[in-house]
């Protein structure tokens, strides 16, 4: 118990414009559009949480908002705030689905508990197993110029890790592309492909063999969600590992993945699992599995990103490391005080207790797309 209560919750919708239309197989998306929980307690200490969703993919920042003011604000109020794994099983009680809303839910508990116990998120949920971890950058943009423009300086900047989105165009386009890359920039590239569900399971096999020879790290998500016995398949054939994102939720989906060894990897996305302890729940999974796991984000902003970090740092082997790009190389802006920790193609865990950012009220303001819900 600890003498603090919960006093006020406060919920905005924001939308921040994009520097350029990212294609997926799954659809285009030019802009950061989430719900940003604000939870003040009755002895002043605010958390923040981030609700960052992908209509194709999870939810809505609508649908998240309503779940968050409407149906979970009434159970919060006057409670303590650090009693969490209570407030998220009532959550998942009174809410099915929206993961997205309980991630925000649970950064702002997390983000609370941390500044009354002077600890970072990541100490309290295991410790901190690295300060720092590779950032990985997503090559989406339909102008391919472009991208090899925005590549270039991101290589000037350290950045060698480079995930090539494909199946949005011509399949001619993709092996353009990697092997173009290759050209340029050698075996010193790391790179990897995300399909985003953008293959027919049909002849899913035949394309990402054409694509293998460019010696992709890995190859995520070649085919729908819901199709995983034949990503278990395509995890069967393809000598390159092959990474389950839209097909592996939370630690149930994590269970079924692993029995039927559906992927080598699984992608974690506290977006997904609803939240960062949820997610060390399929990160645990994976490794008993001998399943590698990848630090994972949505179109987020620099608080989503810093939650996604402390996740990741706490997580015991990464190889693969993450990519937490979006607020600075992908976003026209963020709502961070201070930008979000990215350097030398590096992405280092914020310092400081609870998530470690704070969220400057200006920004919020003034990407507003609605009034707040208070
Ligand atoms: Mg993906």
């Amino acid at each position: 118990m600890s003498d603090h209560k919960i006093e006020q919750i406060r919920v905005h919708r924001i939308n921040i414009p994009a520097k350029a239309v990212h294609s997926h197989g799954s659809g285009d998306v030019a802009g950061i559009h989430v719900a940003i929980l604000e939870m003040t307690t009755d002895t002043g200490i605010t958390g923040w949480g981030e609700a960052s969703p992908w209509p194709v993919f999870t939810g809505t920042a609508e649908g998240c908002a309503a779940a968050l003011h409407v149906h979970l604000r009434p159970h919060l109020i006057g409670r303590d705030p650090v009693q969490v794994e209570k407030h998220m099983s009532m959550a998942d009680k009174i809410v099915v689905g929206h993961p997205e809303a309980k991630a925000a839910l649970e950064m702002a508990l997390l983000d609370i508990t941390g500044q009354i116990a002077g600890l970072s998120v990541c100490e309290l949920v295991g410790g901190r197993m690295r300060d720092d971890m590779g950032m990985s950058f997503s090559i989406a943009n339909p102008d391919f110029d472009k991208d090899l423009e925005d590549v270039a300086a991101m290589w000037a900047d350290g950045v060698r890790i480079f995930k090539f989105k494909t199946g949005f165009a011509d399949h001619r386009f993709d092996l353009m592309r990697l092997e173009k890359m290759r050209e340029i920039y050698g075996e010193e590239a790391d790179i990897r492909i995300d399909y985003n569900q953008g293959l027919a399971a049909y002849d899913a096999v035949r394309r990402v063999r054409d694509l293998e020879v460019f010696r992709p790290t890995f190859v995520e998500q070649p085919v729908k969600m819901h199709e995983r016995e034949v990503m278990a398949h395509i995890t069967h054939v393809i000598d390159a590992p092959i990474m389950a994102d839209e097909s592996v939720f939370d630690p149930r989906g994590a269970l079924y993945a692993a029995n039927i060894r559906m992927a080598d990897i699984f992608s974690l996305k506290i977006m997904k699992s609803g939240g960062i302890r949820r997610a060390l729940e399929v990160a645990a999974i994976a490794r008993a599995a001998g399943i590698e796991v990848y630090g994972g984000c949505m179109f987020e902003t620099g608080l989503a990103h810093a939650a996604g970090t402390h996740l990741m740092a706490a997580v015991p082997d990464l190889i693969l490391q993450c990519e937490f790009y979006m607020s600075t190389y992908y976003a026209q802006d963020d709502i961070l005080t201070e930008p979000f920790p990215v350097r030398n193609g590096r992405v280092h865990v914020p310092e400081g207790a609870g998530l470690g950012v704070r969220v400057d009220p200006e920004k919020l303001a003034k990407y507003a797309v609605a009034d707040p819900l208070n």
